[in-house]
């Protein structure tokens, strides 16, 4: 099919100094996990979005200097000569499908603690960023720059543009933001230095003014400088000449870079979950710049489908639609609509699993592509399957992500799939918690795999089916798959916080039965679960009218959620509706209409009050079908199925994504064998030198 007429404006070449991209769609960019440490996983990773179509695909955080060393998070880095061959082999799966590579220098300053090189972190004037225990990067005082320190940092941009050039990317980036340490020039509370480079906007912008001249003058008519801002703190800041400081920066120096990437000040600011954004909630950060500059313009702000992103070049904001999730969730993202098949994308939910994993320092993971970060290791592609392998049928029990999943990967392979499950809808535990607030997003998983599979001629789907283990036998399947979910366990924490089940009663629920019930307040909820579910259902009872009280023995509601970049996001929901935080407790005994609670540390005790209780603990697998089918293999023989397995939650409850990489694997893996090959996939070797 051809290109919708009014998505046509997306695949417009623009002109980015002396390169020129093919189309709008511009990869921002973002870390991915994989450094300098795992050259072939990133130049795997990167290539497949330039070969989905992205016309820009840029590295992540690149180091300039062991000055700005990041460990263990995992920044890429150009300290020197040597570093150059591992940036290659990107570079030329980037340029193998037409799209220019774009490098993202950056030299964090303050913000760098040096934990690896222990070289003693710079700032112009010497001054902390202090927002949290865990984000006050150092435990040093970063030393105040002087001038050999100002000339070495510009030297130091020099050396690495003539490396990037060396590795033969097209587009060089100077980042100016997020706490970095040009920024810090910048930003009139970082900077009081009384010199050249402190005090007017105009000083304060002189460092920036050099480095871009420097870097413009050695990538000559070869290749792009493009600027990264943040804008948000700046537009804050008032100006005597202008508007803002940010409207300020842009007159003084709008048209210096061949781009501008805009972007806030702050990971979290910047990268919230669906949950707590909408689409184009960056839009007050960029939307003044074209005014101010004639350099093309690029934005992010969770563009996940192909009208929001073309309302911003309409609405004339942007020249370039900038994306990092978007082309995690599905890299072939532009070729789909390019080829009139926007039904098809895989629409990120704004989990922000890919988010955690830099937190974590892991290679990035997706929940709606599970096949992100395995491209070199395993071979994976988002949208190519390797062909069946045999006639062979399989049936998969259970239709949540796991199944879904599962179903949708072998039907492409070409094998006949049956799909049964219990419910009249498909989604398993989807269905349920997009519901809750903030969580529609989350039907994506299953909207998208549902749709894909009804377009399937081989594949059958049997709603309304509770299948018990004599009806698997008898239904002469080869294969069988049981994707049965989990559920949450009835129990609380005994004083040595290990779960230990108790009896049902009246008033006391879990997540899989308090919504059928009727709630009296006051409710309390106790959550020991890590991730999202406690402070869910303390929103949506408090929505419904409910007095709430949610108990948690962690520091933090969702603790987890830092990693996700949603914990103060939480933390702020619970404040703004009225949700009373107990933390660091845990219950200790039940009372009539109370609870006792004990301290994690000091064992202090209190009671509160409550009428109804929900308990938000540890889920367990719903394995029996697969536990009465696997206790007899000779039925199992007789019957013909040649093999079962389990996957998903009712093999070991965890998050959405583990539950779509589960089934995944099995769909590549179940007539191979080889996932019980624990080396089934490639390593990075380091070089012994
Ligand atoms: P996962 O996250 O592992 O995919 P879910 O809990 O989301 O797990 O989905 C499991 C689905 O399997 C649910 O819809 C559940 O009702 C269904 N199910 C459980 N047992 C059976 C069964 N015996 N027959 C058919 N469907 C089942
Ligand atoms: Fe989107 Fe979640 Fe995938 Fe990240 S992990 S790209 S937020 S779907």
């Amino acid at each position: 099919m051809p290109v919708n007429e009014r998505y046509k404006i997306l695949f417009e070449p623009v002109k980015i100094g002396p390169v020129t991209a093919k189309n709008r769609f511009y990869q921002v960019p973002h870390a991915m996990g994989a450094g300098n440490d795992m050259p072939n996983t990133r130049a795997a990773q990167r290539g497949i979005k330039a070969e989905g179509g992205w016309g820009v695909v840029n590295t992540g955080y690149c180091s300039i200097h062991p000055s700005s060393d990041d460990r263990p998070l995992p920044f890429a880095r150009l300290w020197s000569d040597r570093d150059i061959d591992s940036h290659v082999p990107m570079v030329e799966a980037v340029h193998a499908h037409d799209a220019l590579a774009g490098i993202e220098f950056f030299h964090g300053g303050a913000y760098t603690p040096n934990r690896h090189t222990r070289m003693t972190p710079i700032s112009p004037s010497g001054i902390q960023e202090k927002t949290s225990e865990i984000e006050t990067m150092s435990l040093q005082a970063p030393k105040v720059m002087d001038k050999k320190d100002i000339k070495d940092l510009k030297q130091w941009h020099i050396d690495a543009t003539k490396r990037a050039m060396k590795a033969g990317f097209d587009i060089i980036y100077c980042y100016a933001g997020m706490g970095f340490l040009p920024y810090h020039f910048l930003h009139p509370l970082f900077n009081t230095r009384t010199d050249e480079y402190g005090g007017s906007l105009q000083n304060r912008s002189r460092l920036l003014k050099e480095i871009i001249t420097d870097m413009k003058e050695i990538a000559g008519n070869k290749a792009a400088i493009a600027v990264r801002i943040s804008t948000d703190e700046l537009l804050e800041f008032k100006s005597e000449s202008s508007q803002t400081e940010a409207h300020e920066l842009f007159e003084l120096i709008g048209e210096l870079p061949d781009l501008w990437d805009i972007k806030v000040s702050e990971w979290v600011k910047e990268t919230p979950s669906g949950r707590f954004s909408e689409p184009g909630f960056m839009e007050p950060y960029y939307s003044f710049v074209k005014e101010l500059t004639s350099k093309p313009v690029v934005g992010v702000g969770w563009f996940t489908s192909p009208d929001i992103m073309v309302a911003q070049i309409n609405n004339g904001t942007l020249d370039l639609v900038g994306s990092a999730r978007a082309s995690i969730a599905d890299p072939f993202l532009p070729k789909k609509i390019e080829e009139g098949r926007e039904d098809d994308i895989k629409e990120c939910i704004g989990c922000n699993i890919c988010a955690s994993c830099y937190n974590q320092g892991i290679p990035v993971r997706c929940t709606q592509n599970p096949s992100m970060g395995e491209e070199w290791r395993r071979g994976w592609h988002p949208e190519i399957m390797k062909p069946k392998t045999s006639e062979e049928s399989i049936l998969v029990i259970g239709g949540g992500p796991a199944g879904l999943e599962a179903t949708l990967s072998l039907a492409r392979r070409g094998y006949e799939v049956t799909l049964a499950d219990d419910h009249k809808e498909l989604g398993g535990r989807i269905n349920k918690e997009s519901i809750l607030p903030g969580m529609s997003s989350y039907r994506r998983v299953t909207d998208y795999r549902t749709n894909q599979i009804q377009q399937l001629p081989n594949v059958n789907v049997f709603l309304e089916n509770e299948l018990q283990s004599k009806d698997v036998l008898g239904l002469g399947f080869d294969h069988v798959v049981t994707a049965t979910g989990s559920s949450w366990e009835l129990s609380i924490l005994d004083e040595h916080f290990v779960p230990q089940p108790i009896e049902k009663q009246e008033d006391v629920f879990t997540p899989d039965d308090f919504m059928d019930s009727k709630l009296q307040s006051p409710v309390v909820i106790y959550d020991f679960d890590y991730y999202y579910m406690g402070g869910l259902i303390a929103e949506y009872l408090s929505d419904l009218g409910h007095e709430v009280t949610i108990i948690t023995p962690f520091e933090n509601v969702s603790p987890w959620s830092f990693m996700s970049n949603e914990v103060n996001a939480i933390k702020a929901k619970m404040y703004e509706k009225n949700i009373k935080t107990i933390t660091e407790y845990r219950i200790s005994e039940f009372k009539n209409e109370s609870l006792t609670l004990t301290h994690k540390i000091t064992k202090e005790i209190m009671d509160v009050d409550r009428k109804s209780l929900v308990i938000v603990g540890m889920r367990l697998p719903v394995d029996s079908l697969f536990k009465e089918l696997s206790a007899n293999q000779s039925l199992l023989e007789d019957s013909g199925i040649k093999t079962l397995n389990n996957i998903g939650d009712s093999n070991s409850p965890g998050a959405v994504f583990h539950a779509v990489y589960a089934g995944h694997m099995y769909a590549n893996t179940f007539d191979s064998g080889i996932d019980d090959d624990p080396y089934d996939f490639k390593f990075e070797y380091p070089v012994i030198q």
